[in-house]
């Protein structure tokens, strides 16, 4: 299977079957890894203090395919994950601002662009983790490829083997403009009324345009 991937990330790492190679790369890299298969080494994508990273969909509703996307600079990082995982994440990241935070933050400008180019998925996202880090006051989410067991593998960055992962670390505002964005994006799938416009509740629908209940 070839497979092209071009990413630019504060810190790639990757570990080969003839050695290892590994260090902090303070400006961004270009990396574009053409061929990918049982021998792909591990791969980090740890990317600090993203540009944007939002939630976004390709596709028309009813068959819509949700990522999440990291940009910083040229470098642009995608993984595919399910709705559930959109809503999830919006939720517990929500929870985290709450628990964290003072007050709440106004979030920078809404952003409802589409998701950028280029957009290739670096994997499926099985399961994610969700961090307050106090000493910079920011939010760490990472996502794993799906795995069989499904749950998060907790292994050292240094370490040879292990699962790919993709590591965000961004503002409290950030998160909270992913939250308002992610919750929008699932909204926007949902079925509307064709009389009123309404979103049509699972429990049915009342509608003030023709003071039916619909269901
Ligand atoms: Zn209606």
């Amino acid at each position: 299977m070839v497979w092209a991937l071009t990413v630019t990330v504060d810190r790639l790492e990757h570990w080969g079957t003839t050695g290892s190679e590994s260090g902090h790369i303070s400006d961004p890299v270009l990396c574009v890894a053409v061929r990918y298969d049982e021998r792909m080494p591990r791969r980090l994508f740890i990317i600090d203090a993203p540009d944007r990273f939002v939630p976004g969909t390709i596709g028309e509703p009813g068959a819509r395919t949700f990522f999440l996307q990291a940009r910083k600079g040229e470098a642009v990082v995608s993984v595919a994950l399910e709705k559930a995982q959109v809503a999830i994440l919006a939720e517990r990241l929500s929870e985290l601002l709450e628990a964290v935070l003072e007050q709440p933050v106004a979030g920078p400008a809404p952003d409802d662009r589409p998701l950028d180019e280029p957009l290739i998925d670096l994997f499926r996202v099985g399961p994610m983790a969700l961090a307050w880090d106090a000493d910079s006051g920011r939010v760490v989410i990472e996502a794993q490829p799906v795995n069989d067991g499904g749950d998060y593998v907790e292994v050292p960055d240094e370490a040879e083997e292990g699962p790919d992962l993709v590591r965000v670390r961004i503002e409290p505002a950030q998160a909270s403009e992913f939250v308002r964005r992610a919750e929008a994006l699932i909204e926007a799938g949902r079925p509307t009324c064709p009389f009123c416009g309404e979103v049509l509740e699972a429990s049915g629908h009342f509608c003030a345009l023709t003071k039916a209940h619909l269901n």
